[in-house]
């Protein structure tokens, strides 16, 4: 007999691929119903047979996603289904308590340094690559639940191809909220200006052809044996990194300028470039 029965996840499950892990199980499972984040973290509305919930309830105990945390797992008793017609991840509910653990940054994970380093890949050595399993979370969010208008990702309108993944439950960016990409996300500028002469800094004036021609000059500089300083600003989109050439300090002042935060991501670019 089909049931229905809401069931309350708290910990870090906000951030770590919590909801599309539990679309997919549910997908597997034969359940309906819907998925979200809350105030307190993620909400499941579901409905199918008990044994099936059951089922379903122990599989989110035993293997959520590596990155998630969870403290509790809460359930309502079962009750009359309102017959969902599939299941599927629906806006989050901000209403309640706020209270709510955040994810750490995550460093980028192995799928996304594949890609990062494949010349046929659409960000190749696109600095602020991430997925769901990785990327930024508690240094771009500002308020919960976590979606991406609740960060500062959020001036950053999705381009076609980024959109298409984050809306297919398929692809490993479904629903991977700092998604982005060097058409459509944060960009790195490089910028050199002489200290009596300092251009504005938010002109496309010195823009490279590519992400990756920035970095490999930025790279450049540190083997010519430049010495350089990084220094970043926090004020969220608008932040700035700028790079000081020390020995040349008269000639030329490099600036790069990013639009959003992640600078694990940036220096791993200038490592290894
Ligand atoms: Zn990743
Ligand atoms: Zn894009």
């Amino acid at each position: 007999m089909l049931t229905r029965t809401q069931i309350q996840i708290k910990g870090i499950v906000q951030g770590v691929g919590f909801r599309p892990f539990v679309f997919a199980l549910a997908e597997r499972s034969a359940l309906k119903g819907q998925v979200f984040n809350n105030s307190v973290g993620v909400l499941v509305d579901v409905e199918g047979e008990e044994c099936q919930i059951k089922q379903f309830i122990s599989e989110l105990k035993t293997n959520p996603p590596p990155l998630s945390n969870i403290e509790s797992i809460e359930f309502s008793n079962y009750s009359k289904p309102i017959n969902y017609s599939d299941f599927r991840i629906v806006e989050s509910n901000s209403n309640g308590a706020k209270f709510m653990p955040i994810s750490a940054d995550i460093a980028t994970c192995d799928d996304c340094l594949r890609e990062m380093f494949d010349e046929n890949n659409r960000r190749f050595r696109y600095p602020f690559i991430n997925c769901t399993n990785c990327g930024p979370r508690f240094t771009i969010i500002e308020n919960v639940p976590y979606d991406r208008a609740q960060t500062t990702m959020r001036d950053f309108e999705m381009c076609e191809n980024c959109r298409d993944e984050y809306e297919n439950p398929l692809d490993r960016r479904f629903h991977a909220e700092p998604t982005a990409c060097a058409d459509c996300g944060p960009k790195v500028f490089l910028r050199s200006r002489t200290e009596e002469n300092y251009p504005q800094i938010n002109t496309d004036e010195h823009r490279f052809k590519s992400q990756s021609d920035i970095i490999s000059q930025a790279n450049q500089l540190l083997q010519n044996g430049e010495i350089i300083q990084i220094d970043a600003g926090f004020d969220g989109p608008k932040s700035d990194i700028e790079i000081y050439r020390d020995t040349k300090l008269k000639k030329e002042w490099l600036c790069f300028r990013f639009y959003a935060v992640n600078f694990f991501i940036f220096f791993f670019g200038i490592a290894d470039s």
